[in-house]
């Protein structure tokens, strides 16, 4: 079995804060622009592009050849195109002619007629084309393909894209569909792609980068290749553990067979978000791949069937506008929720539930309950509420009703655009059941409906006994010790850590032995509860306490090594001894908190502290990724061993593409400048930094 630690979180240590990684978010509200008018004028029906991107200027260079069906007689139709430059275009036929957020087609357009256009472009992309280290990626949803591609924002026109993408030969290039052939040129490699049927421009994707894949096929004879850095081999077996699993549950549970010819997984640094799907390449962000003992803390299982579930809801059936778009977050958050009850079981599925509703009901009480169906909603509503909806559609129909509906509503729509109307259309053509109250109260109605919930949540025997433990948390210490007790050996992780909570404001002499048994029980997730909500270790259970160094969680370690080092001064050798070497989650946090304790610990190697200095400055510079970084900001910060070197990186990092990291990285600059010498070292970076990052100097620089 297998947790996630969502409920450890109100029990974070204070200089560890830093320690529980922050949550990763799956997608986003995606607004969806609507262009009614010129679908309706033109059919964009397939696509053959070939790209070069240049690293060095961070530009594209493109041909295009576009081909379309004109709808109504007209003299022009457009392609989104952000700041685009047309290089050139065929001198027959169609004259191409560049705006400033639009490629033009001009040309006496007869109704019923399909034509061609053929140019080529260069581009200087502000977004969604990036270049973290030495790879390059896209990302569409949110930040539009139009950048890197003259394309179509309107999620509504569906096209066949056909990719060529260039790369020098020593790199991997993995886009949409299947790769055809590979040539050289010119001291260039091109990939050959091609995709058989169309979808919408915010799903067309490649990355370029040097990796390794592990290729598998699923029971149904689709390729599936799973990407690496070679770096990471270790890492292959636990990150993508159940990979064919998965899919082989999905294709079974949705009825439909997987819509398109292969199934593509990419890690890439600097990831926007948690994962992405876009269509036959999923990326996801690297801070997933793991060793056997990272992915007893994080693992990849749930993004990778959340976006492998987006292949048939999303890729294949598209939302028609952003009041549709739980058709996408909901289902696949609800089908990911159904691969993980598959894997880890039932409890697993009723706790994440659970802690959903928790979640929506806590919003809802406070006012702020959405509809399904409001276009602006949060991603709680999107994803979690229509998951939610999804899970209680299933107990009113049956799952014979539901199966059946799903298959149909995606029979029917296959490669089109959907509403809701369209897939509830579905349910009520296969079940008798009146679900005009559901609709009411789970759709349209903005409040969470925790009582309905709640009803459902009961029909689970580990959710009741959950509730019988936790109720306990009104009761005197004394009258539930023994309950408590028993919690603790439960073999249900979600209940033991319940119980160790409801002795974090107890006296340790009352709580001693029952510290022991959860010390005791073996269980990894209880455990791993005690090293992050026991504050002062008392003499008694220093030998456990230490055991925790041992433990295969770095979540667990991250905290027992801070703890014992800053409670057990005269152990500090001994335990830095003992953890040399580990190096943690992909963001280093082991190694990074080791780095600074060595540094700190008086005595300890001094030849060496010289060496773990730099090495810990080191991990601030834009070499690394932004994970790495922004651990190391942290320390840098804590110990103050703020230089012109770590300053300049910091102030790099404030203009980052990554929002959250550009962000963190602004937060803590303002407070280093507060520092008059640091504030005086700031000031003299502005030549040295590039543009952006001068001009964001400029800024925050006040005299
Ligand atoms: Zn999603």
């Amino acid at each position: 079995m297998l947790r996630f630690l969502t409920s450890i979180k109100n029990f974070e240590l204070r200089n560890l804060s830093l320690l529980l990684f922050g949550v990763l978010f799956l997608g986003f509200g995606f607004v969806g622009k609507l262009f009614a008018q010129q679908t309706d004028v033109v059919d964009f029906l397939k696509a053959e592009v070939t790209v070069t991107p240049i690293s060095a200027e961070k530009k594209i260079k493109g041909i295009v050849k576009y081909t379309f069906k004109i709808l109504q007689k007209t003299d022009s139709v457009f392609l989104d195109a952000k700041n685009m430059k047309v290089v050139n275009f065929a001198l027959e036929g169609v004259v191409v002619k560049a705006e400033a957020d639009k490629i033009w087609l001009l040309d006496n357009f007869e109704e019923g007629r399909t034509y061609t256009a053929f140019f080529t472009y260069e581009a200087v992309p502000q977004q969604t084309l990036y270049f973290p280290g030495n790879e390059i990626w896209t990302q569409g949803q949110g930040k539009y393909t139009s950048h890197w591609l003259p394309s179509i924002d309107d999620i509504n026109d569906k096209i066949e894209f056909d990719l060529t993408v260039a790369s020098s030969e020593a790199e991997n290039v993995i886009a949409n569909g299947k790769l055809l052939k590979t040539e050289e040129r010119n001291g260039q490699k091109y990939w050959h792609f091609d995709m058989k049927e169309p979808m919408s421009s915010y799903l067309v994707a490649f990355a370029i980068g040097n990796f390794d894949k592990k290729d598998l096929v699923s029971n149904s004879g689709i390729p599936l290749a799973l990407f690496y850095k070679p770096k990471d081999t270790l890492k292959v077996e636990p990150t993508y553990r159940y990979s064919k699993r998965i899919f082989d549950f999905l294709e079974t549970e949705i009825s439909v067979p997987y819509p398109w010819q292969n199934y593509k997984q990419v890690p890439v640094r600097d990831f926007l978000y948690a994962g992405m799907e876009n269509t036959t390449a999923t990326f996801f962000s690297e801070a997933f791949m793991v060793d056997s003992t990272g992915f007893n803390d994080r693992n990849y299982v749930n993004v990778n069937a959340h976006e492998l579930a987006h292949q048939w809801f999303g890729d294949m059936v598209t939302e028609k506008a952003s009041e549709d778009h739980w058709l996408q977050e909901g289902f696949a958050t609800y089908y990911a929720l159904l691969a993980e009850k598959e894997i880890f079981g039932d409890d697993y599925y009723y706790w994440q539930l659970y802690q959903n509703a928790e979640q929506l009901k806590a919003a809802s009480d406070e006012g702020k309950g959405e509809s399904l169906l409001n276009p602006k909603a949060s991603s709680l509503t999107f994803y979690q509420k229509g998951a939610w909806a999804l899970h209680i559609l299933r107990e009113r129909i049956g799952d014979e009703a539901f199966k059946t509906a799903i298959k149909n509503y995606l029979e029917k729509y296959k490669f089109k655009n959907v509403s809701t109307e369209d897939f509830l259309k579905e349910v009520k053509a296969v079940s008798e059941v009146d679900i005009s109250e559901f609709e009411k109260n789970w759709l349209q109605q903005s409040a969470f409906q925790s009582e309905e919930a709640y009803q459902s949540l009961l029909k689970s025997s580990f959710i009741i006994k959950y509730f019988e433990v936790s109720a306990l948390r009104a009761v005197p210490f004394l009258d539930k010790k023994l309950q408590l007790k028993t919690a603790l050996t439960f073999p249900n992780d979600f209940i033991g850590q319940e119980a160790i909570y409801q002795l974090v404001e107890e006296p340790i002499s009352e709580t001693l032995p029952l510290y022991k048994t959860a010390f005791e029980s073996n269980n990894l997730y209880v455990r791993q509860a005690v090293a992050l909500s026991l504050q002062t270790i008392p003499k008694e259970l220093q030998t456990e306490y230490e055991s925790l160094l041992n433990d295969e969680s770095y979540v667990t370690i991250e905290s027992a090594l801070y703890q014992t080092w800053t409670q057990f001064p005269e152990k500090r050798v001994e335990y830095l001894n003992k953890t040399k070497g580990i190096e943690g989650f992909q963001n280093k946090n082991i190694r990074q908190l080791w780095l600074a304790l060595a540094i700190i610990t008086e005595g300890y190697e001094n030849s060496e502290k010289e060496n773990y200095l730099n090495e810990l400055k080191n991990y601030t510079s834009p070499d690394y990724s932004f994970e790495i970084r922004e651990k190391a900001f942290e320390y840098v910060n804590q110990l103050q061993l703020w230089d012109l070197e770590t300053l300049k990186n910091l102030v790099e990092a404030c203009v980052h593409p990554t929002w959250r990291f550009a962000k963190s990285s602004k937060e803590l600059l303002n407070s280093v400048i507060q520092d008059k010498k640091q504030y005086e070292q700031v000031k003299v970076l502005g030549r040295q930094v590039s543009e952006k990052t001068a001009n964001y100097l400029n800024s925050i620089i006040k005299e």
